[in-house]
């Protein structure tokens, strides 16, 4: 049954034109349908729409390390829902604040080296959250936002209707500009990322913060992609520069290189304490589930003391990128271990995508716009230590045909 026209309006219709936009752009998502096998990253069984199955490799995970599968995680998922159940059973306020959220918080808040952490339902949830929070806490508070900030940061700033100024991506003397203009007693905050992922750059983080202290400005720095990977004990992109100090307030997801799923930011205590007591999307949702928490817990700990898995990470990426560039694969600049290649629009993206899969079992997803801008379609390759040789040898060997059959351009090509 569809909705129709009730009333005067036509529902289904205004739906299906919506649908159809997406469709005609050539940016009409199909989701693979993934059965992911227990300890064997990153294989996996996926599902055609006939009911079909065929064994793939996955080259677009964000479980960087593959720690989804890593059996201590594993372990101390089933451990802890033998132990006390599947649910949190509640709000954090209301009978949902675990042990294992204590003790996770309580890991994250010291590997940032902060007072506290607090976490939430998703990393999404957390710049939403957090972002919209500040503005009720900061009265008047001006945030300067880096052009490419994730969707999530974007939406937290502009809910809650501050004044907002966006800087050229990575450009400092931008901000400078920027923040130069602003009345001097404003509150201010800089919100930026440290490994931008869909071009893999990294932001400069010391020159950021330089700025943010010369003009009163607080910094609030989105680890996503670089938490767990970066850093002697994984902790960022600010550990590696030395600069954990000068974050204000970091906020990570526990859904990428910790391999299960939620989010997090860690700072000072009355900075935590304050969005704690104000942020909606915080106060009014259930807490993450134990067993989920306990996993989290199981993984940073894990992470922390294993530099040699993001040794191996950043070889299987150089690796990567170094092949890609020998078979004339346009390989776009990238300062972390993110591997984009450009295709450049997105009807041969999803060709690519679809031809690696149906004929080579190597599963990549196409990004497209909005997610990029439109001209700069790619494949996002993110390579684990888990990657092996021989499966480099396929996806290069699969990539190289398909670039002739397509007749994809095959010069480098800046970012
Ligand atoms: N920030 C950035 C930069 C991201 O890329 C993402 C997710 N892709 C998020 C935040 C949201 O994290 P999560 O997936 O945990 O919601």
């Amino acid at each position: 049954m569809t909705c129709g026209v009730i009333g005067r309006f036509d529902y289904t219709s205004a739906f299906q034109s919506a649908v159809d936009q997406v469709r005609d752009e050539g940016r009409y998502r199909v989701f693979a349908d993934l059965k992911r096998v227990r300890g064997q990253f990153p294989k996996a069984v996926r599902r055609r729409e006939d009911g079909s199955e065929q064994d793939c490799v996955i080259w677009c995970s964000n479980d960087y390390l593959g720690m989804g599968q890593h059996p201590e995680v594993l372990e101390a998922m089933s451990a802890e829902l033998d132990a006390v159940g599947a649910g949190a059973g509640g709000t954090r306020n209301i009978s949902g604040t675990t042990r294992s959220a204590v003790d996770l918080e309580a890991e994250l808040a010291s590997w940032h080296q902060k007072e506290a952490a607090l976490l939430f339902t998703s990393g999404y949830v957390a710049n939403e959250a957090t972002l919209t929070t500040l503005q009720s806490i900061l009265p008047g508070l001006i945030i300067f936002s880096d052009s490419l900030n994730h969707a999530s940061m974007i939406a937290g700033i502009r809910n809650g209707g501050c004044e907002r100024h966006v800087f050229l991506h990575n450009d400092l003397a931008h901000l400078e500009t920027l923040l130069a203009a602003a009345p001097a007693d404003a509150p201010k905050l800089v919100a930026f990322e440290s490994v931008y992922s869909m071009d893999g750059d990294i932001a400069d983080l010391a020159g950021t913060i330089a700025l943010a202290r010369k003009y009163g400005a607080l910094t609030y720095l989105d680890e996503v992609h670089a938490v767990g990977l970066y850093g002697a004990t994984g902790a960022g992109v600010a550990e590696r520069d030395g600069v954990l100090d000068g974050i204000d307030i970091v906020e990570c997801t526990l859904g990428k290189a910790i391999g299960v799923m939620g989010g997090y930011i860690a700072a000072d205590a009355v900075i935590v304490d304050a969005v704690r007591s104000w942020a909606s999307g915080f106060i009014f949702t259930t807490s993450l589930p134990p067993a989920l928490t306990a996993g989290a817990l199981a993984s940073v700990r894990h992470l922390k003391t294993h530099p040699e898995l993001r040794d191996a990470h950043q070889e299987r990426a150089e690796t990567l990128k170094r092949r890609f560039a020998e078979a004339g694969i346009p390989v776009m600049p990238s300062e972390s271990h993110i591997v984009p290649v450009f295709v450049g629009n997105p009807v041969h993206a999803k060709m690519i995508s679809d031809m690696l899969l149906e004929d080579h079992g190597i599963y990549v997803q196409p990004i497209n716009y909005p997610t990029v801008p439109k001209g700069t379609e790619r494949l996002r390759f993110t390579p684990s230590p888990n990657h092996d040789d021989g499966m480099m040898d396929r996806l290069v060997t699969a990539m190289d045909a398909l670039w002739t059959h397509c007749n994809v351009a095959r010069m480098p090509v800046a970012a």
